[in-house]
């Protein structure tokens, strides 16, 4: 489904992706981990174009994300197309990023309604199910505020979900929570990795990797260094430097 040839990234001179390459199968949930500044979410930003990259390709089933072929030389798509493609991903942050005014229903449903320009009731329907489905059925009519990070999290994971993306992209989607709150969004995540959903995570949550991941990718100075099953990867690792981050973390 993904696929990322050769991808380089630069921020000025500092050379931050320097040669990713990687595939991601439909259904297949990838964790990235690697330590801060490696370029993890630098990478997941370049997955849907919220980074453009110097060089490389990232494919999402036949098209080339964010850019096009245009002779020999590949050239930056239009805003709508870039806006399309980045539709058909959902990305969840570390912070919530919920619309502090709108109820948790109404953020679920803002953009199957303003964006796709979704029938209100069905749009609701969908809605109200999506919260059930992240065990939020009572929480229809909380505002954010009146919510704990952990139920937060879970809208924003409803409202990802509203827009059927095709590939979910997860930024340490548990580390600004209170260690209580991690384990209902974990729950949460591993019945969407259940259900067949495509996923990249980003996370230090080496349990969650070891049980939910189908690959586990280890990221160091904008390289992948190492990837394969939980078991190569966490268990066994082959590099050094992937040695050293798991004593770490572990
Ligand atoms: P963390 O685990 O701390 O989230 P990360 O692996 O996600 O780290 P990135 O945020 O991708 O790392 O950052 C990779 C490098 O790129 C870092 O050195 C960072 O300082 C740099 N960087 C990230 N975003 C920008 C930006 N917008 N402008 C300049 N440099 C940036
Ligand atoms: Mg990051």
């Amino acid at each position: 489904l993904l696929r990322a040839e050769a991808v380089h990234k630069y921020f000025g001179d500092h050379h931050v992706l320097r040669g990713i390459d990687l595939d991601v199968a439909r259904g297949e949930v990838l964790c990235l981990l690697g330590p801060s500044g490696s370029g993890k979410s630098t990478f997941l930003r370049c997955i849907n174009h919220l980074e453009t990259i110097h060089s490389g390709r990232i494919w999402l089933g036949d098209e080339t994300i964010g850019y096009r072929q245009q002779g020999a030389r590949l050239v930056e798509r239009p805003e709508r197309e870039i806006v399309r493609q980045r539709r058909t991903m959902g990305m969840v942050f570390q912070r919530f990023n919920l619309f502090p005014h709108r109820t948790a229903l109404q953020n679920v449903i803002e953009g199957p309604v303003q964006v796709r320009r979704e029938n209100p009731k069905t749009a609701r329907e969908r809605g109200v199910r999506l919260l059930e489905r992240v065990g939020l059925g009572d929480k229809f009519d909380a505002y954010p505020r009146q919510l704990s990070g952990g139920q937060q999290q879970r809208v924003a994971i409803a409202r990802a979900l509203a827009m059927e993306p095709q590939l979910m992209l997860f930024d340490e989607p548990t580390s600004a929570l209170d260690p209580e709150l991690v384990g209902e969004v974990l729950t949460v995540m591993k019945d969407l990795a259940d259900s067949g959903l495509t996923m990249i995570v980003v996370t230090h949550e080496i349990g969650f990797a070891r049980e939910v991941a189908d690959r586990v990718a280890f990221m160091d100075g904008g390289r992948i260094l190492e990837i394969g099953s939980p078991a190569d990867v966490l268990d066994a690792p082959r590099h050094p430097r992937t040695r050293t981050f798991l004593s770490r973390v572990l």
